[in-house]
C-alpha cells in the first residue's frame, strides 16, 4: 500500500521514499514507491506531474491501494527522491476548492445540485441539475463566491466513519470511513482531491460562461490564476479594440454592430451594382451572336459566375464562364472556379464532364445543362473550349 502525502498535506513538494517495486515495461519503468506526494487523476482532477530521481513522471496508475509511477528509465538503487510540479498543483487545488465552494453556494442561492465536475486545460466546469441560470442569478452567485472567499475561511480535511454528525452537501458514495472536505462554516463534501488550506487562496472565481449539456447547464469558471489570465487576455483584447475603434469601452459593441451593418449594406450595394454590370456583360455577349461564350473573370462568386452563365442560357448561349486563377495556384488547393452551361439542343454535358475537368486539372459535377467544379490548370484552356466547342455545335 502507497501512503498518500497528498492526502494531509497538499502542499508538500518534495519526499524521500524507499521503491517497495520497480519493473520494466516496453521501455518505460513501473514503480511502486512506501509513499508519495503524486495523485493519480479522478474525480475530476487530473493528474500531477514531477520528477523521481529528477525522471520526468510519464503517468500514475491506480492499483487498489498503490499507486504506480510510470518513468521512462530505470531511476537506480535506493531511495529515490520525488519532486512536485507545484503550480500545476496548485492550480488543481485552485480549481478544486473553488468548485465545493460554488456548488455550495449554487445550492443555497439557487437550490441547484451539482452533478459532475471536470477541470480542463483552460476552464473548470461543473454540470448542474438547472434547465438555464438567468443573468443576474449568475451575477449572485459569483458575488457569494467572492464574498466567501475574501472572509478567509479555513479549509479542513478529517476522517469521518459517523456521517449523522456531517452536513454533507451530498450522501457518500462509499461506506465506511470517508475522507470530508471542510469549508469552515459553509461546506462539508466527501472527496479525495487536493483543496487549498483557505478559501482566500482561490483568489477569484469568475464564471467565464454558460453552455447547455443535454437538459442541463454547464458553468464554466475560471479560479485562482486562471481567472487571473482569462482577466489579462480580456483586457488586452479589450484595450486593442479600444485602439482599433477610440470609443469607450462599454460604447465598443453598439459601435461594433453600427459597423457590422455599414459593412452589410455596403456589400448589398456592391452586389446590386455588379449584377447590373453581369446584365450588361450577358447583352453584349447575346449581341456579339458567338452561339459559346468564353468568359475570364476575377474576383467573383461561385454565385456570379453562375448567374452569368443561366443569363445567358435563357438566350439560347453555350456558355464557359470561370475566375481567373490567382498567379500561384497552391497545389493542394481547390483551384479557380468554372460553370460551363448549354443555352440550347440536347447535349448532356455530363457527357464530357470527367475530360474537360481532367484538361484543367480538377474536378467537377452537375447537370445535363449545367456543370461547375474548379481546375488548378489553365494551360490547356484553349483545348478544353475545343472539346467544348465540338460537343455543342457538332459539325454536319
Ligand atoms: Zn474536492
Amino acid at each position: 500500500m502507497t501512503e498518500k502525502i497528498y492526502h494531509r498535506d497538499a502542499y508538500c513538494r518534495e519526499l524521500t521514499s524507499p521503491v517497495t517495486g520497480k519493473e520494466s515495461c516496453q521501455g518505460r519503468w513501473r514503480l511502486r514507491l512506501e509513499r508519495t506526494i503524486f495523485r493519480p487523476e479522478g474525480g475530476g482532477q487530473p493528474a500531477d506531474g514531477g520528477t523521481i530521481n529528477g525522471l520526468p513522471l510519464l503517468a500514475l496508475e491506480e492499483d487498489g491501494d498503490d499507486i504506480v509511477h510510470v518513468v521512462g528509465n530505470d531511476p537506480g538503487g535506493g531511495d529515490v527522491a520525488l519532486r512536485l510540479d507545484f503550480e500545476r498543483r496548485f492550480d488543481h487545488m485552485q480549481q478544486h476548492t473553488a468548485q465545493h465552494l460554488l456548488s455550495q453556494v449554487l445550492v443555497r442561492c439557487c437550490g441547484a445540485a451539482t452533478l459532475s465536475f471536470a477541470i480542463g486545460p483552460e476552464h473548470s466546469s461543473i454540470e448542474t441539475d438547472r434547465p438555464c441560470f438567468s443573468e443576474e442569478e449568475t451575477r449572485t452567485v459569483e458575488n457569494e463566491c467572492m464574498r466567501r472567499i475574501f472572509a478567509a475561511l479555513p479549509v479542513r480535511v478529517f476522517a469521518s466513519d459517523d456521517p449523522s454528525v456531517l452536513h454533507l452537501r451530498k450522501p457518500a458514495k462509499i461506506a465506511g470511513q470517508i475522507r470530508v472536505v471542510e469549508i469552515a462554516g459553509l461546506d462539508q463534501s466527501a472527496c479525495g482531491g487536493t483543496h487549498v488550506g483557505n478559501s482566500a487562496e482561490i483568489g477569484v472565481l469568475k464564471i467565464v460562461r454558460t453552455e447547455r449539456v443535454r437538459a442541463n447547464v454547464r458553468l464554466v469558471y475560471a479560479a485562482g490564476w486562471r481567472a487571473l489570465r482569462d482577466h489579462q487576455l480580456k483586457h488586452d483584447v479589450a484595450q486593442q479594440l479600444q485602439r482599433l475603434v477610440t470609443q469607450p469601452l462599454a460604447e465598443i459593441p453598439g459601435h461594433v454592430k453600427a459597423l457590422l451593418r455599414e459593412r452589410d449594406g455596403l456589400r448589398r450595394e456592391v452586389k446590386k451594382a455588379l449584377r447590373r454590370e453581369m446584365e450588361r456583360e450577358v447583352a453584349a455577349a447575346v449581341a456579339a451572336g458567338d452561339s459559346l461564350v468564353v468568359r475570364e473573370f476575377s474576383g467573383l462568386d461561385p454565385s456570379d459566375l453562375r448567374f452569368f452563365a443561366t443569363s445567358l442560357m435563357k438566350h439560347g448561349r453555350h456558355v464557359l464562364a470561370f475566375q481567373r486563377p490567382p498567379p500561384a495556384l497552391e497545389p493542394s488547393g481547390g483551384g479557380a472556379y468554372i460553370v460551363v452551361g448549354r443555352g440550347q439542343g440536347g447535349f448532356d454535358l455530363r457527357g464530357i464532364c470527367a475530360r474537360l475537368f481532367a484538361i484543367l486539372n480538377g474536378k467537377g459535377g452537375g447537370s445535363a445543362n449545367l456543370i461547375e467544379g474548379r481546375g488548378r490548370d489553365f494551360s490547356r484552356s484553349a483545348e478544353a473550349i475545343g472539346l467544348l466547342r465540338e460537343a455543342l455545335n457538332p459539325g454536319p
